[in-house]
C-alpha cells in the first residue's frame, strides 16, 4: 500500500493524487453527485489493489487482482454509483465483491450493502480488508450471484459487477417498486444498462458500452 510503502507523512501525497483522479477522470467525464465525488475521495484505493500495483492505483484503468478478476477503473465505479442514485438510507445489493472498492464505494452512499462474490478467497480477502477499515454495514456471501440474496431483499437498489449474457430475472424480482439496477450485458464490449423498476414493469435504458469480466456459473 502506497502508505505503508512511504510511510505516514505521504498521506497528503496520495490525497493529492486521489483528488487528481476525481477532477481529471470522474468529474471530467461528467459525473456530478457531490456524494459520490465525496465517497471517491474518501475511500482509499490503494488499499484494495494487489501491493505492487499500489503506485498505478489511481491510474485511468482497470487493476488486475487475483483469479483473472479486476478492480474497475475508477470513471466506471463512479458512474454505476451515480446511476444509483443513492441519498444515504438505502439497502443495496452488489454483485461480483472482487476486492471490495466498489462495495466500499457503495458502503459510504447507503445504509446498508449486501455483497455477494462466487469466489470464496476473493470474498474473505475483501472481508478481511473492509472490516479492517471499519466498515460495519457491509454483509458478505460466497455464491453464485445470478440468484442474488433473496431472504434479505428486496433493495433499493443492486448493482452487479460482472456481465451476464442477459440480467438474471431473481435480480429485478428483488428490487423494491422504483429501485434501479444497474448491470452490463451481453458479450464484449458489453452494454451497460440502467434498469428502473415501476408499476408498470421494468424500464430499460442504455447507458455506455463496458467492459467487464463474464459473469461465472457454478460447473
Ligand atoms: N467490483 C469489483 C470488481 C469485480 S470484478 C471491485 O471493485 O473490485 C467482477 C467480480 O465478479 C469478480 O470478483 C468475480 O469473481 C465476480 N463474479 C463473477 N461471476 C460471479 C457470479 N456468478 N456471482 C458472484 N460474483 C461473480
Amino acid at each position: 500500500m502506497i502508505d505503508k510503502l512511504l510511510g505516514p507523512k505521504h498521506d497528503a501525497y496520495v490525497g493529492f493524487i486521489r483528488r487528481q483522479m476525481i477532477k481529471d477522470q470522474i468529474e471530467a467525464r461528467g459525473v456530478k453527485d457531490q456524494r459520490v465525488l465525496a465517497a471517491m475521495d474518501k475511500v482509499c484505493r490503494h488499499c484494495f489493489v494487489p501491493e505492487g500495483l499500489a503506485t498505478r492505483a489511481y491510474d485511468d484503468y482497470p487493476i488486475p487482482i487475483e483469479r483473472g478478476q479486476t478492480v474497475s477503473q475508477p470513471y466506471i465505479v463512479a458512474l454505476m454509483s451515480e446511476l444509483l442514485a443513492l441519498k444515504g438510507g438505502e439497502k443495496v445489493l452488489e454483485i461480483g465483491t472482487g476486492s471490495g472498492y466498489q462495495t466500499a464505494v457503495l458502503a459510504e452512499l447507503a445504509a446498508e450493502v449486501r455483497t455477494v462474490e462466487f469466489f470464496p478467497d476473493l470474498a474473505d480477502a475483501a472481508r478481511r480488508r473492509l472490516e479492517k477499515l471499519g466498515y460495519k454495514n457491509i454483509f458478505y456471501m460466497t455464491g453464485d450471484g445470478a440468484a442474488g440474496w433473496p431472504e434479505a431483499g428486496p433493495y433499493d437498489a443492486i448493482l452487479v459487477t460482472c456481465a451476464p449474457a442477459d440480467i438474471p430475472p431473481a435480480l429485478p424480482e428483488q428490487l423494491k417498486e422504483g429501485g434501479r439496477l444497474v448491470i452490463p450485458v451481453g458479450e464484449e464490449p458489453q452494454d451497460l444498462l440502467l434498469v428502473k423498476k415501476t408499476a408498470a414493469g421494468l424500464e430499460r435504458a442504455s447507458v455506455c458500452p463496458v467492459r467487464f469480466v463474464p459473469m461465472l456459473k457454478a460447473a
